[in-house]
């Protein structure tokens, strides 16, 4: 079904396995190995675990290429393999412009180069594991990772719009109570590449599937997908360098070429992630807001205990938004818990001051909660609420509900059919 994914090689290497993974990567790394300096443990859990470390190497020890930003990539070049300064363009063109899935296809490198490519670099895809189509056609991509974990990307078409709902975690460590990712508790990050392939990879499946039906390419046909939101699974913000380095790769000019203003990072509400995030990258911001006071915030969102809404938003307030940017909130609405007036007329209140819009998102209800949405009657009045006092408040409309693609449904499907055959399509 998925022609342009099906040669991609697997791979199956394990970077933790071997001592030298445990811990102290860094020292560990042999001298001349071409990553040991860009190696960086970053994210350790109880015990020493190494969630992720910075840069990715095959058991041969070469190195991840695409999981480099344009400025590592162009020291792995020059430091390295000893080449000019200029030839990292080049490469960095062919990894996310033209998709090679080879040093060999790099044709306007000298065969020596591709050669010393070829023995320190490998080029990273994501597996496809199953995709799921729903019938009002959102589509769901479930990436088997090389430890065997997996992700999940969904794509959501709209009239003039096609959007790529991103995960940036395996899993989430942010346990909101009502969101079946977070009973996966966070198994680990994403690596650069892992993150950036997504719509790479996404969008080549799109141009393959419009071209299997005599559909002509759509403008760009390399990039056919026109918004991204880091809205699937995993908190960001949580893995906010390999965040950083993958929106490199996103929105250079000369690799993805993303307009920033198309790029939408929500977050839990990291308080001191949030200037950090404002301060390296110029995309979108969005919160899950999800309550207007504390007590409720507190009952559902084990961060607010760390960072309350008052932190949250003098942060908010603080951040330096370009002209013409606002921050998202996202307030998923449960019936009987923050779908009133009264509810409508506090967030008015402590919204008032922040450059904000709105969005409404009911409650998508599973077997797994005793969570109901509200009546669309009740979603109205809310949205009527806010935007008779002149907010910007938009009601999220659920997509792909048949294949478990919706907010917050990510993960939980996989985790119950793991170990047995593989999901098939419903669509
Ligand atoms: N960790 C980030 C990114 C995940 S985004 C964040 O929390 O913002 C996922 C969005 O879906 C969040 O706004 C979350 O509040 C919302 N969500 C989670 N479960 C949901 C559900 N069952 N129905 C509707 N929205 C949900």
């Amino acid at each position: 079904m998925l022609a342009a994914f099906t040669d991609a090689p697997a791979k199956r290497w394990d970077p933790w396995a071997g001592s030298a993974w445990n811990g102290a990567i860094a020292e560990a790394a042999p001298p001349g190995d071409p990553g040991a300096r860009v190696r960086d443990a970053q994210d350790k859990r109880g015990g020493g675990e190494v969630l992720m470390d910075r840069i990715w190497h095959d058991e041969s020890g070469r190195i991840d290429i695409k999981s480099l930003d344009r400025a590592g990539l162009e020291r792995f070049m020059v430091d390295e393999l000893g080449e000019k300064r200029f030839r990292a363009l080049q490469v960095w063109k062919w990894l996310w412009q033209r998709s090679a899935r080879s040093f060999d296809e790099m044709t306007d490198l000298a065969k020596p180069t591709r050669a010393k490519l070829e023995q320190a670099a490998f080029i990273s895809f994501l597996e496809l594991d199953t995709c799921l189509e729903s019938l009002d056609g959102t589509r769901k991509y479930l990436w088997r990772l090389h430890d065997g974990h997996r992700v999940e990307s969904v794509l959501i078409p709209d009239e003039d719009r096609l959007t790529l709902c991103m995960s940036s975690q395996v899993g989430c460590a942010m346990a909101c109570t009502f969101c079946l990712t977070g009973d996966l508790g966070l198994k680990r990050n994403l690596s650069p590449s892992e993150i950036a392939n997504q719509p790479l990879q996404v969008g080549l499946d799109e141009v393959a599937r419009r071209r299997a039906i005599g559909l002509p390419d759509p403008p760009g046909a390399y990039r056919p997908i026109t918004n991204l939101v880091f809205m699937g699974m995993g908190e960001p913000l949580h893995n906010i360098d390999n965040l950083c380095t993958s929106l490199d790769a996103i929105l250079h000019d000369h690799a993805q070429n993303y307009s920033h203003r198309k790029v939408t990072v929500s977050t839990v509400g990291l308080v001191p992630k949030i200037e950090e995030f404002a301060a390296r990258t110029p995309v979108n911001l969005a919160i899950s807001l999800n309550s207007s006071n504390n007590a409720q915030r507190d009952a559902i969102m084990p961060v607010n205990k760390r960072w309350d809404l008052e932190a949250l938003i003098e942060a908010c307030k603080r951040l330096p938004l370009p002209n013409g940017k606002r921050i998202t909130f996202e307030y998923v609405m449960f019936r009987g818990f923050n779908d009133t007036l009264d509810d409508a007329a506090r967030l008015f209140r402590l919204l008032k001051g922040v450059r904000a819009k709105i969005n409404l998102i009911p409650y998508n209800e599973n077997p797994h909660r005793d969570i109901r949405r509200p009546d669309d009657a009740d979603v109205k009045a809310f949205q009527a609420y806010l935007f008779a006092r002149g907010m910007n408040c938009t009601v999220r409309t659920t997509r792909g509900i048949d294949i478990s693609a919706a907010c917050g449904q990510l993960g939980k499907a996989r985790l119950q059919v793991d170990g047995l055959e593989p999901m098939v399509a419903t669509g």
